[in-house]
């Protein structure tokens, strides 16, 4: 009876049920703020040898009372609740949108754009449909569009991933491996699908030069992707240190705030214009 006790004392927590009604709420404000338009995709840029040659799309949450919400907060929320298939899907068209947009342009037309992809999103048997569905809706040009996916995708069905890789892939679509190194691929796998890129995480980047585990793992993992003939791209570099120790190392692409954080659409297209070789 005590343990029972101390059971329905933790149930009504009130701190718990706080953290529920507030978890209720900004699900619900999710919900309509994907069709009140508070969704906006900012853009990081990716660059390869000097060169910007795409981006990586990022939603950002603007909540007409909480303000900025960060996807930290609300994508593992999404995840939980299923709103990440309307997320995504929302995310893919806006992208799609963006790509169809620059497609004439003779330097933005020239741009990769990746996306995120849950694993959610990607196991729903609807996913490279929709995929198609958004290319050919907006016009969007496959070989331009990229998207991430990360190693928790493989825990489940990895038949099932790789023949949806391979399906999308005939369209031109291409493929990133995210946050490689913190998940649980096998390396097996990797050999098995077809990838165009492998991403190093922000967390091997950030000491690379202060602790020699890092340094050895970035090292690995640009070796290991550059022989299976792999583009591998650094994430959150924020100093020339780190961006010349991932050159010297085989690394001739990345991302950070050395270049530029995520922009709205206009900085973006404003720093990409000015990148470019006249
Ligand atoms: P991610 O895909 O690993 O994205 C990289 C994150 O690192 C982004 O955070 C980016 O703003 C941040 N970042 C970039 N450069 C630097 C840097 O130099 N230093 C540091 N410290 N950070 C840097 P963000 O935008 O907050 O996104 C966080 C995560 O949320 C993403 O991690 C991704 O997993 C998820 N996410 C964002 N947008 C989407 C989306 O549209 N769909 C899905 N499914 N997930 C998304
Ligand atoms: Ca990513
Ligand atoms: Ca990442
Ligand atoms: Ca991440």
């Amino acid at each position: 009876a005590k343990a029972a006790g101390r059971n329905a004392l933790r149930f009504f927590d009130p701190q718990m049920q706080a953290q529920m009604s507030e978890r209720v709420a900004l699900e619900k404000d999710m919900r309509t703020g994907l069709q009140a338009g508070h969704f906006e995709l900012y853009y990081q840029p990716k660059m390869v040898r000097g060169r910007i040659t795409g981006a990586e799309a990022l939603v950002r949450w603007r909540h007409p009372v909480k303000g900025f919400i960060p996807p930290s907060e609300f994508i593992p929320l999404a995840e939980q609740c299923g709103l990440i298939l309307r997320l995504g899907q929302w995310v893919l068209r806006a992208a799609c949108e963006r790509l169809a947009l620059w497609n004439a342009h003779p330097v933005l037309g020239q741009l990769s754009v990746a996306v995120n992809v849950s694993p959610r999103e990607f196991h729903e048997a609807s996913f490279v449909p929709q995929v198609l569905e958004a290319l050919a809706g907006t016009g969007a040009d496959a070989r331009r569009l990229r998207l991430e996916l990360t190693e928790g995708l493989l825990l489940q069905d990895v038949e099932d991933t790789i023949a949806k890789m391979v399906q999308l892939r005939g369209y031109g679509v291409g493929f990133a491996l995210d946050d490689f190194g913190t998940g649980y691929s096998s390396l097996a796998y990797l050999k098995r699908l077809p990838l165009h890129e492998l991403k190093i995480d922000q967390s091997f980047v950030r000491d690379v030069l202060t602790d020699p585990n890092d340094a050895v793992i970035a090292r690995t993992i640009v070796a290991l992707g550059t022989s299976l003939g792999l583009q591998v791209v650094a994430e959150g570099v924020e100093t020339e240190a780190q961006r010349s120790f991932l050159e010297r190392s085989g690394c001739h692409a990345w991302q950070g705030y050395l270049l530029s954080r995520p922009l709205p659409v206009p900085a973006f297209e404003d720093l990409v214009l000015e990148h470019a070789p006249d």
